[in-house]
């Protein structure tokens, strides 16, 4: 029997280059290998934007098709939609009893999210919702309702895989082993940091070269994007590792960068044609992945018939597992 991935994205933006090194690479490779269930977390999504109900809609849509685009064959992997599997909601609320508030609160991804989120939270995070510090019993609720034991992230996401292996270990004990303790995998490019050096490419940080970015766009990001301060001229030497543009040429434009890297440093390359050069490779890099997107775009209805199959599948999973849950947890009335 192949075991079951779960992982998810959350429809707040299109997928950026964050996502796509950071963890889609290992989606396309283990789409082969395995039971594949891919969420798109519309209800983790409203944790934040619940005032804004359209973003999250419209985004549902938009990734989809960034996922499809990028070689995610729907006929490997169950794309769905978490807000249509009430099991999760269910069991969000079942594992809710065995997470203390304190633990939640000392979650370093939660926590570094809510000082990143003080618009909506406060400056210390003192408007804090019930359903925001919670996300992570909701999310070890996405992955154990689909039995995923493979869970393909990048790295800002591991202290809440260990807050569900925490979770899984507590329900276990208490009502009999049922639930399997899930596994991370890692992407080679555990984080990509965004334009701004920031540690993190983010779609609520601002900082993020997309998918669908056109040439225009990307040449301005480009093109703005920070260098290392101290060169001063186009021949002086510099520090390439302290520079963007060469951290996101050894993404795009790998065959070159050891020459970027060494001209670099020895003064014989100015950073507007290194520039220029990155924003050619970028450009050579999306342009089979803006093809495809091109092609869901024009057969939207197809998107719509994906997830509608993939949700119907993860639908079946979670019942079926569902059912032995509610045993072990003596609530499978038969009134
Ligand atoms: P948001 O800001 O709305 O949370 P996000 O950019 O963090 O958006 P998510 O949908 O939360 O994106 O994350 C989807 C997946 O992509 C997760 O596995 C996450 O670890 C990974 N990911 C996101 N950003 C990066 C990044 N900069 N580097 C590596 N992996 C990333
Ligand atoms: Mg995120």
């Amino acid at each position: 029997m192949k075991k079951n991935v779960l992982t998810g994205l959350r429809p707040t933006g299109n997928l950026h280059l964050g996502h796509y090194f950071g963890a889609c690479q290992n989606y396309l490779k283990l789409q082969n290998e395995y039971n594949f269930f891919l969420e798109i977390a519309d209800v983790q999504a409203l944790t934040d934007n619940f005032n804004n109900p359209e973003k999250v809609r419209k985004n549902v849509y938009e990734i989809t098709m960034d996922l499809l685009s990028i070689g995610l064959d729907p006929n490997k992997v169950d794309f769905f939609l978490q807000s249509q599997i009430p099991e999760i909601a269910e069991l969000t609320v079942f594992y809710s009893n065995l997470v203390t508030v304190a633990r939640l609160e000392r979650n370093p991804t939660v926590k570094t999210e809510i000082a990143q989120k003080k618009d909506i939270f406060g400056n210390n995070g003192e408007s804090i919702t019930y359903g925001f510090l919670g996300y992570p019993v909701s999310q070890a609720a996405d992955i154990t309702a689909l039995r995923g034991e493979v869970v393909p992230v990048g790295d800002d996401q591991l202290p809440l895989l260990e807050q569900c292996r925490e979770i899984v270990r507590k329900f276990n004990s208490i009502y009999g082993e049922i639930l399997k303790e899930p596994q991370q995998v890692l992407s080679e490019t555990t984080r990509v940091k965004g334009l701004d050096g920031n540690d993190k490419m983010g779609k609520s940080l601002g900082n993020a070269i997309y998918l669908v970015d056109d040439e225009e766009t990307i040449t301005k990001k480009i093109m703005a994007a920070i260098t290392d301060p101290n060169k001063i001229k186009k021949d002086d030497p510099a520090n390439p590792h302290i520079c963007m543009v060469y951290y996101y040429h050894k993404l795009v434009n790998k065959e070159h960068c050891e020459n970027v890297c060494k001209e670099c440093k020895e003064g014989n390359r100015g950073c507007v044609a290194c520039k220029k050069e990155l924003i050619k490779a970028m450009l050579d890099f999306l342009q089979p992945i803006k093809e495809k997107r091109k092609y869901y775009e024009e057969h939207i209805d197809e998107v719509k018939k994906i997830l509608r199959d993939g949700t119907k599948n993860a639908k079946k999973e979670a019942t079926d597992n569902m059912k032995n849950i509610k045993q072990k947890m003596m609530i499978d009335y038969d009134l």
